[in-house]
């Protein structure tokens, strides 16, 4: 799909609803469609409906070694309910063989790097081979995520990157959880709107956007994935 293509299909699919979009992905990429998910509540509305429209889809999640236990069990408990067909994908690198040659908590003083090294190559890597992916990006979730298109260029793998949800509220996401009976994530219950790592992730602040928990005490908003071109990392005194 060449970029004027990808223009026109994103205007057209505007207001479309996630359902309609992830019917197009699955008609126009067929196998070549991977999902990637944290199992975020928008995450676990996509898989409900892809069930209905192509179950066998790969989905791809990060496994970064540094997951909250509440998480594990939430991606156990739904790869067995809806027979997913999930890919775990690891880091070349343990936590602890990370920290053995970065030093311990990576991610306190460098985390553009811990997140390069666990999240952003391992993604890459795993993207190889298809032609789009889906993703549960909302233009809600922060001002950073305000001008998400439901269909674009990934400018780092290339690939097209589909947004079935970017026009949605977390408050539409809920109920679709909530009227579906769907599991998610106890800590959303504890005050954690975003979850990722636990190293980065806090309870998010009372005046705080639905990221706010997230890399609270840095500058940091984005682990890499999503931004257009590759940060410029900090360098660090040992191997890559
Ligand atoms: S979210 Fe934190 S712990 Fe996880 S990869 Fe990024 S910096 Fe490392």
């Amino acid at each position: 799909m060449h970029n004027q293509q990808i223009e026109t299909k994103n205007d057209e699919l505007e207001n479309a609803s996630p359902y309609e979009v992830l019917s197009w992905a699955r008609r126009t990429f067929g196998e070549k469609l991977a999902i990637a998910t944290s199992f975020q509540p928008t995450g676990i509305v996509t898989l409900h409906m892809m069930q209905r429209i192509a179950p066998k889809t790969p989905i791809l999640t990060l496994d970064t070694g540094l997951l909250f236990p509440e998480t594990q069990d939430l991606i156990d408990q739904l790869e067995l309910r809806f027979n997913l067909h999930l890919r775990r994908i690891k880091p070349r690198q343990t936590p602890k063989q990370q920290a053995r040659d970065y030093g311990d908590r990576l991610w306190e003083r460098n985390p553009d790097r811990c997140c390069h090294i666990r999240k952003t190559i391992p993604l890459r890597d795993a993207l190889a081979g298809f032609e789009a992916w889906i993703t549960g990006l909302r233009r809600d979730q922060f001002a950073g995520r305000a001008d998400t298109a439901i269909v674009s260029r990934d400018g780092r793998s290339g690939l097209v990157k589909i947004a079935p949800f970017a026009n949605w509220t977390a408050e539409m996401v809920w109920r679709y959880i909530h009227s579906h009976d769907l599991p998610y994530n106890p800590l959303h219950d504890q005050g954690y709107p975003s979850i990722g790592c636990w190293p980065c992730t806090r309870a998010a602040s009372a005046d705080g956007d639905s990221r706010s928990g997230r890399w609270s005490n840095q500058s940091k908003t984005e682990c890499g994935i999503h931004l257009p071109a590759p940060v410029e990392l900090k360098p660090e005194s040992i191997r890559v």
